[in-house]
């Protein structure tokens, strides 16, 4: 834009917002916050405003676009959900009572990972802003995540990047604070994982906050925290103090899990629709309260690895299992607690109101009869929740004796607190009580003098109060003492030198007593403050319980059974099901499978036609790793496993199968991924793989992987493949076992039965594909001709050689093609053309 003399006030302007390049600059202008230049034209696009101009008719005018104040909320969110900042810059004097320009400052800079009146439809996540710096090396990181609503604060080091990718996307992150010097390589993987990257550019006058960090010793992690917070400071410009003191955490406190397989086992996020159902975390929540239900989420994001701990949540699942009238009870008193972490959140911020306060007195109330509760069951499992959950009688009594039932969401405007809390505050609302009393008199008394019945003594904020006289009636008025007000269609209004001395009275004391009403709420608010602590440790318990009884819930409404911990390394689990599919199902429909893999067995290879239900099989293996190791559950009849350490998965997502080479990449990263990572004590799932690539290729490697996972990990591994070759390695590999989901005919037609049975499958399917995928009869029923003909050669070519043939098409040699239903060097020209048209199929296209 071309240089051209500015106003003052674009001065002013232009040098706030070069303090904000990054973000949308709201400026303060009367009754709307309006952007200009830049920031107008995107504005005005991603926010459907028009965009006008200032100072239209000058050689340049400035673009410029406004939002109303009252609404500004909704335009902020639209902006950050959108992964935007915002700058909110207000006007610091009353413009009324200025010269000249009005001061302006930015009061809070609204960026992702900051937002903290997020919606009711995320009440059950969290929003965490996360922070990254490296040590010299760039090898080292120290992490450290926040929620500024809830005021949980964690700091960890971690030692690979792998580590670090994990926790951002496990957080979902949206937003996180990095230090300038972060290596690039690390710059743009974050980038690429679609995470906004702030930097602090401000160091704070003084931070009132550096008390959170004292619990850390580690400078690494100093330096993280101090950076996050500084941050915080600077962009909230509010008081913090419910953050909590930050908690050191290690990723190995908790069963590591790559993103990947948060990912592919749905835990949290459907792949295909991207929301809650269809997943993990939707089946197992029926938590009654937003903070339970923030509670489950991370449970499921970080399952133990702490036999004693799982087993002390096993016991009180348990327990609440047996007590079905108590558990009733719990969740009837759950229901009535409001999201008392957000509330203390917004007590910190001072930005409570009266509506917030009487919800903050609910939930507490509810405190002695969950505790009560709680007390009847009398389980040691809940003795460090019981001893967290002290009823805030002090609280709870200060918000009864000073807060109205119902009180307006405006705590300026009055009517918030009670009667007889305040003697001053009483004298206030008597004399506009009897003030109120005087007006009806008045209007008795004229009424009488002037004999006119329908006289009214009425009330505007323009005019004050006012006597109203119709107009017939007018000619009855005492000339004298009536001055008139003002004049309507109807009616003149007019007032008194009587009614004008007590209307002044009236006035001030409504003013007064709005105005002590306000400093009267703030110091209950601030009283209040000095409890947060004890609000969330209260809120935290509550959120175990809740989750606790949520497990108890689905544990009984799916029949889930309480698994049994072995320090051994096996693992038996009798009738397993996959919950999630079995719940889309139906019970009835869903075929339980059982897992055996003693402490001899480390890989069990799993064959079996496409559809059959291979990869359900891992998954729900996987899944019941999960569900026992947050405490919950687990959906089998009988099941015995120990502890593992690691998940790594590499299973195929239906848009992997278009994408091609990329994929294989993929799917070798991921491979390698838990070659280097796994220990004796994980488990490992690869479905199919090697398909991404050439078949020799692929069989190769996946041979590779599966000897090497046997001979150098002996991680538990689920390997599941088409490769019908790799079958035979059960003869080389000791800790190998064949297992194949049986599938049967009827009426010609394909029959997957879903169970898992031992032994390698031995019947090849390509027809029977073929023909679910629709090819010609005729076509069919060549290639069966074929196929007949074909085993009876190779029985015969066994015969001659002296050997007893084996089931179906033995491979061989390592390297040979799985479905080899048709040797090209045997073929005929007529059977070459059905090879070549069945070739051409794009299977993955059909159904
Ligand atoms: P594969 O991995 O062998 O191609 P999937 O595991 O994807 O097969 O299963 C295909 C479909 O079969 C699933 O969508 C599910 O509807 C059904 N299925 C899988 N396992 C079972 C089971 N144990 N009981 C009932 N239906 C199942």
């Amino acid at each position: 834009m071309a240089k051209q003399a500015q106003t003052p006030m674009m001065v002013q302007y232009q040098k706030i917002k070069d303090q904000y390049p990054d973000a949308f600059l709201f400026y303060r202008l009367g009754d709307f916050y309006e952007m200009f230049n830049e920031d107008a034209i995107k504005g005005s696009q991603l926010l459907e405003l028009t965009l006008t101009n200032r100072s239209r008719n000058a050689e340049h005018p400035i673009p410029m676009c406004g939002v109303p104040h009252k609404a500004v909320k909704n335009y902020i969110d639209i902006l950050v959900d959108q992964g935007y900042k915002v700058a909110i810059c207000e006007q610091m004097e009353d413009p009324r009572l200025t010269k000249g320009m009005v001061k302006r400052e930015v009061i809070q800079l609204v960026t992702p990972g900051t937002q903290v009146d997020v919606g009711s439809e995320n009440a059950k996540t969290n929003n965490y802003l996360t922070a990254v710096v490296a040590d010299k090396s760039g090898q080292q990181f120290a992490f450290s995540y926040v929620d500024l609503s809830t005021g949980e604060l964690k700091v960890a080091e971690l030692t690979t990047q792998a580590e670090l990718v994990n926790e951002l996307v496990s957080l979902q992150t949206k937003e996180t604070v990095i230090d300038p010097d972060l290596p690039t390589t690390i710059q743009e993987t974050i980038k690429k994982l679609g995470i906004l990257r702030s930097t602090q550019t401000e160091v704070p006058v003084n931070s009132s906050v550096s008390y959170l960090s004292q619990d850390v010793d580690n400078p690494l992690m100093r330096r993280v925290l101090k950076m996050l917070l500084d941050y915080i400071q600077t962009t909230q410009k509010r008081s913090l103090s419910h953050l909590k003191r930050a908690v050191v955490y290690e990723p190995s406190d908790f069963l590591e899990m790559d993103h990947n397989s948060q990912y592919n086992l749905e835990l949290i996020k459907n792949i295909r629709t991207g929301k809650k159902a269809g997943t993990l975390l939707w089946l197992l929540d029926q938590t009654k309260t937003a903070m339970g239900g923030r509670k489950l989420k991370q449970w499921i994001e970080r399952p133990l690895v702490n036999a004693n701990k799982i087993n002390e949540r096993h016991d009180a699942v348990a327990v609440l299992l047996d007590h079905y009238y108590e558990r009733n009870q719990l969740q009837d008193e759950l229901v009535k607690v409001y999201d008392l972490e957000r509330l203390a959140g917004r007590i910190a911020f001072g930005s409570v109101n009266g509506r917030d306060l009487i919800q903050l007195k609910a939930s507490l109330q509810q405190v002695p009869k969950i505790k009560y509760i709680l007390e009847q069951i009398a389980d040691k499992s809940f003795q460090d929740m019981l001893e967290k959950l002290v009823p805030l009688d002090d609280v709870v009594g200060e918000i009864e004796s000073a807060i109205v039932e119902e009180p307006p969401i405006s705590v300026t405007d009055g009517g918030v607190i009670k009667d007889g809390f305040d003697d001053q505050l009483d004298k206030y609302r008597d004399a506009t009580n009897n003030g109120q009393k005087w007006l009806a008199e008045l209007e008795a008394k004229e009424r009488k003098i002037t004999g006119i019945n329908n006289l009214k003594v009425g009330f505007n904020h323009v005019f004050g109060y006012y006597i109203e006289v119709t107009k017939v009636n007018l000619s009855k008025i005492p000339a004298d003492r009536y001055q008139r007000k003002q004049t309507l269609a109807n009616a003149e209004r007019f007032s008194t030198p009587e009614l004008k001395e007590k209307e002044a009275l009236i006035l001030e004391a409504e003013e007064q007593s709005k105005t002590l009403e306000y400093k009267l709420f703030v110091k209950i608010r601030e009283d209040i403050k000095k409890s947060i602590k004890r609000i969330q440790d209260l809120a935290d318990s509550i959120a175990s319980v809740d989750v606790l009884q949520s497990f108890a819930a689905v544990s009984e409404e799916y029949r889930f059974i309480r698994p049994t911990l072995t320090a051994k390394h096996e693992v038996a689990i009798k009738d397993g099901r996959h919950p999630v599919v079995e719940k889309v199902l139906g019970h009835q429909q869903y075929v339980p499978n059982d897992v055996t893999m003693d402490d001899h067995t480390s890989v069990l290879l799993i064959t079996g036609p496409n559809m059959s239900g291979k990869s359900t099989y891992m998954r729900q293996m996987a899944l019941a790793v999960i569900m026992n190791q947050i405490g919950c559950f687990v959906p089998a009849k009988k099941a015995v496993m120990p502890v593992f350490d690691k998940i790594f998965t590499r299973i195929g997502a239906a848009d992997d199968l278009i994408s091609g080479k990329s994929t294989f990449m993929v799917e070798m990263k991921e491979a390698n991924d838990a070659i280097e990572n796994a220990t004796p004590n994980s488990l490992i799932l690869f479905d199919e793989i090697g398909r991404g690539t050439a078949t020799y290729d692929g069989m190769a490697l996946a041979q590779a992987i599966i000897e090497y996972v046997h001979n150098n990990i002996g991680a538990k591994t689920l390997f599941s493949t088409h490769y019908h070759e790799l079958t035979t390695l059960d003869e080389s590999l000791k800790q190998l076992q064949n297992v194949h989901v049986g599938a049967t005919e009827s009426n010609g037609e394909l029959v997957f039965l879903h169970k898992i049975q031992p032994g390698p499958a031995d019947k090849s399917y390509g027809i029977h594909v073929a023909k679910l995928a629709g090819l010609p009869n005729n076509l069919l029923s060549r290639a069966n001709d074929i196929l007949t003909k074909l085993e009876q050669q190779a029985e015969a070519d066994q015969k001659r050689k002296g050997r007893q043939p084996k089931p179906t098409r033995q491979p061989k040699s390592d390297t040979e093609e799985q479905i080899s239903l048709f040797p090209l060097e045997t073929v005929d020209d007529n059977q070459a053309e059905v090879v070549s048209e069945i070739k051409q199929l794009d299977l993955m296209s059909k159904t």
